[in-house]
């Protein structure tokens, strides 16, 4: 992988980060995603030479601009930059609360996309990932044994819509060699989960989940969901 670039959007801690560091220990040069200018000097820092800060906020549109006018070709964009909400049910959910969870899930990953698009076009094997969570499975959700019936709701419908977008991509840059899928890391530690146990899961092995989608063969899938662990998920 020797000359590839890739973007991690929200790269200055918990899985994000991680995912940086395999794609540099994996031979790539990565842009570490931070809003914060010292947040992700310091996230670059720890990961090492062939990390580069990148700062970008993914719901201003100003500093996407910037971020893209500096990356010339682009291999990999992973999708990253997430945040999460209350546990509220719709009907008890602050409409604000709907809108700035999408602005960073939803619209953050449209914008970012979009400005990104003329660079990974330059590359000989462009890949998305867009970071979601098994909790926005519309499958899984209404299945028997689901246990957040209705909750968090703004951010699970956020990672349905951003599902939906996964396969909208896929179809509309396929002629493009652009592969495009998402990927649930499962539970776990950090910041984004308030209530992670010691028990929940190590970020490296989501990140390595990532990694496998982002350095797809060109005989890969495009437009499907899958779990950290590989495995397909549905819908
Ligand atoms: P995290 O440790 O809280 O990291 C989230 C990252 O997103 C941070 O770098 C944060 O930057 C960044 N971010 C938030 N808003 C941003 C914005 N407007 N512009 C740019 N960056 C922004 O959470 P994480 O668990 O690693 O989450 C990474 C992704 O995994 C998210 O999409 C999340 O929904 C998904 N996920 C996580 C879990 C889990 O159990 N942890 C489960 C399912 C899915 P700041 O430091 O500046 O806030």
């Amino acid at each position: 992988m020797d000359n590839s670039v890739a973007l991690v959007t929200g790269a200055n801690k918990g899985i994000g980060q991680e995912m940086a560091r395999q794609l540099v220990a994996a031979g790539l040069t990565v842009y570490v995603g931070s809003r914060d200018a010292s947040r992700g000097e310091r996230a670059a820092g720890e990961i090492g030479r062939d990390a580069r800060l990148l700062v970008l906020d993914v719901t201003d549109a100003a500093s996407i601009a910037e971020a893209a006018g500096q990356v010339g070709t682009l291999d990999i964009l992973i999708n990253n930059a997430g945040i999460s909400g209350d546990g509220e049910t719709a009907d008890h959910e602050d409409i604000g609360t709907f809108r700035r969870i999408y602005e960073t899930n939803v619209f953050g990953v449209v914008a970012v996309t979009n400005a990104f698009l003329p660079a990974l076009r330059r590359s000989a094997h462009p890949r998305i990932v867009n970071i979601s969570s098994g909790t926005g499975s519309l499958e899984w959700a209404t299945g028997p044994q689901f246990p957040h019936r209705g909750t968090y709701a703004a951010y699970r419908s956020s990672k349905a819509a951003l599902n939906a977008l996964t396969v909208y991509y896929a179809h509309a840059l396929a002629d493009d060699g652009i592969k495009v899928n998402a990927l649930a890391p499962g539970l776990r530690r950090t910041d984004l989960n308030a209530a992670a146990a010691a028990s929940d899961g190590d970020p490296a092995e989501a990140a390595a989940g990532a990694v496998r989608l982002a350095l797809l063969p060109d005989d890969g899938p495009s437009g499907e969901f899958f779990s950290w662990d590989g495995t397909p998920v549905p819908w």
